[in-house]
């Protein structure tokens, strides 16, 4: 991470896991753990029926609650989607979209997490945008070309201005919920690669400005080497957020 050009962000993807109860008690539970950690942004995305929940529990602490997906349309036919200005009306400020589960079990594409960015952009929502290879492109050697690509079609038509709410979550498919991580070398690679693409997108100085996490199983033994890396700015968090003191040796550090 380079804290001085940009803002560390340690996120919690809770998946499908934790009732509006559950929700209170753990962010209850972890609150005076990470108080007064104010070296990165600490954020914890919950499925819909958990955020408000969470939020009345995480008043005046510093553990922002954000959404795991959100739809591109403001409205209409949509059965089971839930619109930008739905979530900032109940207080959400940030918003993970293209998380590779969206990709591999509900039919998520580069346009529609490019259609769901902008339509979060638009609303003034702080996007957590996934992207990643998976296991087969990594081994076949066309990683950089794989989120070079994913980066390019995820950001079209996103202005330099949007990219300030942008952060990018590198995160290899193979390495997520699996145990598995990648090297802290691997990682350094691939974020760099992505800054790289941000650079030719946007200029090098909007790049060294754009926080690029790393996702997959990062969890309290390896995040300290992970964060050490010039371009890991921060992590998204699966399972070791789901359990506080994980979670806060994560944030432990990134101070
Ligand atoms: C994730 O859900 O984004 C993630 C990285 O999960 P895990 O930490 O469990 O691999």
């Amino acid at each position: 991470m380079n804290p001085a050009k940009r803002r560390t962000v340690i996120a919690g993807n809770w998946k499908m896991n934790f009732t509006p109860a559950e929700a209170t008690e753990f962010i209850n539970t972890i609150k005076p753990m990470v108080a007064g950690k104010d070296n990165c942004d600490v954020i914890f995305c919950a499925p819909y029926v958990t955020i408000a929940a969470a939020m009345e529990a995480a008043k005046g602490s510093n553990i922002k609650i954000g959404a795991e997906n959100v739809h591109f349309a403001p409205k209409g036919a949509y059965t089971g989607e839930v619109s930008a200005e739905m979530l900032k009306a109940i207080g959400v400020e940030v918003v993970i979209i293209g998380h590779s589960e969206r990709r591999q079990y509900f039919g998520e594409t580069d346009e529609t997490v490019n259609l769901r960015t902008k339509a979060a952009l638009e609303a003034g929502l702080r996007v957590i945008l996934c992207l990643g290879e998976v296991k087969e492109q990594r081994l076949s050697g066309i990683t950089n070309e794989v989120v070079a690509m994913q980066t390019k079609l995820d950001l079209a038509g996103i202005s330099a201005e949007q990219l300030k709410n942008v952060v990018i979550a590198y995160e290899p498919v193979w390495a997520i919920g699996t145990g598995l991580t990648a090297t802290p070398e691997q990682a350094q690679e691939t974020c760099a690669v992505i800054r790289g693409v941000l650079a030719d997108m946007y200029g090098a100085d909007v790049a060294e400005t754009v926080t690029i996490q790393y996702g997959g199983s990062m969890n309290e033994k390896n995040a300290a080497e992970l964060l050490a890396k010039p371009d890991v700015d921060g992590g998204l968090i699966g399972g070791a957020s789901l359990v506080p003191e994980k979670f806060t040796a994560i944030v432990d550090a990134a101070q």
